[in-house]
């Protein structure tokens, strides 16, 4: 939800044209079959089962990237990271710091509110094996591209592993024609790309296969959020 804006706003007509996309075949029709055959234990839930927006504070200069919702996350709940592992430990990293007012992330209707902070995916739909194809990708991309051009106070992107740091780049090269050679992927790096444009930040994606084996740990991720804080609100680290 983004309840304090009109049906006018960019971002409203984003999320609207977004929940209706029906672009990629392989991806609508899967959405919909995980939405019909469910999970042992959300039984009782009436799954989303359809393309998940952005959420967040639309002044935000903060954006937080990850690659496309969990079959049973958010394709379930209608919100992004939102019924899923990783969903809770991002929101629980970001209440700590501050962005979000509570650690929490159930369902649509669960009170949260991100302040100073937006989340999306590069993938709006949820992708078998979480491998979204090439053409997928650049079917969702335009999305990605105006819900960045919407957020006007933009001063810093966290992407959440490689897939969405390269989605990012690729959007960011193109929107402000940054020539020169292809930056690489690293936990913790920021890219500054010049004046004007939001710094890069690069995290681990807050996936059960990252921090259940200790690559992400809450105290690593903490520390992006630091940075990614210090950048969104003094553009420097
Ligand atoms: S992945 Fe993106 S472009 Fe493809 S159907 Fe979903 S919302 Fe539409």
């Amino acid at each position: 939800m983004i309840p304090t804006l009109s049906s006018e706003d960019p971002l409203v007509q984003i999320r609207n044209e977004v929940i209706d996309c029906r672009r990629c075949p392989r991806l609508v029709q899967y959405r919909e079959e995980v939405a019909s055959k469910k999970r042992k234990g959300f039984l009782d839930w009436d799954y989303w089962g359809r393309p998940i927006p952005g959420f967040g504070d639309p002044k935000a200069s903060l954006l937080i990237v990850g690659l496309a919702p969990a079959a049973h996350g958010g394709n379930r709940t209608g919100r992004v990271f939102t019924g899923d592992r990783s969903g809770d430990f991002l929101y629980n990293a970001l209440y700590k710091v501050g962005l979000a007012n509570q650690p929490l992330s159930k369902s649509k209707d669960d009170g949260l509110i991100l302040k100073g902070a937006y989340v999306t995916a590069a993938v709006k739909c949820v992708p078998p094996d979480n491998k979204p194809s090439p053409e997928e990708t650049v079917n969702c991309s335009n999305y990605l591209v105006r819900e960045i051009d919407s957020l006007s106070n933009l001063r810093a992107m966290l992407c959440l592993g490689k897939f969405a740091f390269d989605n990012v780049m690729k959007t960011i090269r193109s929107k402000y024609r940054i020539q020169g050679p292809n930056a690489k992927f690293g936990h913790g790096k920021t890219l500054r790309l010049g004046k004007g444009i939001p710094a890069i930040i690069c995290s681990y994606h807050p996936s059960p296969r990252n921090t259940q084996t200790g690559k992400l740990s809450e105290r690593m991720f903490l520390s992006v959020l630091a940075k990614a804080q210090k950048l969104r609100t003094n553009g420097s680290e």
